[in-house]
């Protein structure tokens, strides 16, 4: 199967199809590694991208969206207000967004210090279901990365099942880059296994967040739920 040519220029990007190859990959992945391809949720991640790719990718059935800059995410939230989206802050959240999270997205994937976590919680608007929120796990230990240490889990997610705001789903991690599939499903067994000790210990974990658009296959097969792809769906970026 041809692969659409990458495109710096945002406008020559077919997201339609481009978002059509990423679900085949899924699926042939789901397939080849015995997996319900209903359990692999596409998270179309749409940083620095226009409002008008989102409606594209919307208009072809997409219906996550992952952001990780802010304000860039607040825009086309506004802009995107009538349609029916679930958004997910998948960047580090510092205390001065908690509120603008908490208020206007439905997952936050990178939480590692409870006193965010306490924030969001506070801050997640009376009416609105929790929000779902995943701990981000520094599984390579590597001194550029956010993330907890795999030892430091349990303690903050045992707290964190505390607040009544927020719903803790899972963990999610960034693994370093490698380019070789084995190496690459080590880092996601790795999280797979620390979640299986947490619910092994009373938790209720269903989501593990892992796989970029160079490592999607590894994660699935090592039991990825949500795959956060960029640039295989939106093109190049510039950061
Ligand atoms: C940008 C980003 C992605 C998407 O990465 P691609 O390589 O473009 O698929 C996934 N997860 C997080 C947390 C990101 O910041």
């Amino acid at each position: 199967m041809p692969r659409p040519a990458d495109s710096g220029r945002a406008d020559t990007v077919d997201v339609a199809a481009r978002l059509a190859d990423i679900r085949r990959r899924i699926d042939a992945a789901a397939a080849q590694y015995d997996r319900d391809p209903d359990d692999v949720h596409l998270v179309a991640i749409s940083k620095t991208k226009p409002a008008a790719m989102v409606a594209a990718a919307l208009d072809a059935g997409q219906h996550d969206f992952g952001e990780n800059y802010l304000q860039d995410a607040l825009d086309k939230i506004q802009a995107l207000a009538e349609r029916d989206i679930a958004w997910h802050f998948v960047g580090d959240i510092q205390s001065n967004k908690t509120r603008d999270i908490a208020a206007h997205f439905d997952w936050a994937h990178a939480v590692d210090r409870f006193k965010i976590a306490r924030r969001l919680s506070d801050q997640r608007p009376e009416g609105m279901a929790p929000l779902n929120v995943c701990i981000q796990v520094n599984i390579d230990a590597e001194a550029s990365k956010s993330g907890l240490a795999p030892g430091d889990v349990a303690e903050l997610a045992d707290q964190m099942a505390e607040l009544p705001g927020i719903r803790l789903r899972g963990l999610m991690a960034i693994p370093a880059v490698r380019d070789d599939f084995e190496a690459q499903r080590r880092p996601f067994a790795a999280l797979r296994a620390l979640r299986d000790d947490l619910n092994a210990n009373g938790h209720t974990l269903d989501v593990l967040s892992m796989g970029m658009s160079a490592d999607m296959e590894a994660a699935i097969a090592e039991g990825a739920t949500h795959v956060r792809i960029g640039t295989a769906i939106f093109g190049p970026r510039d950061r």
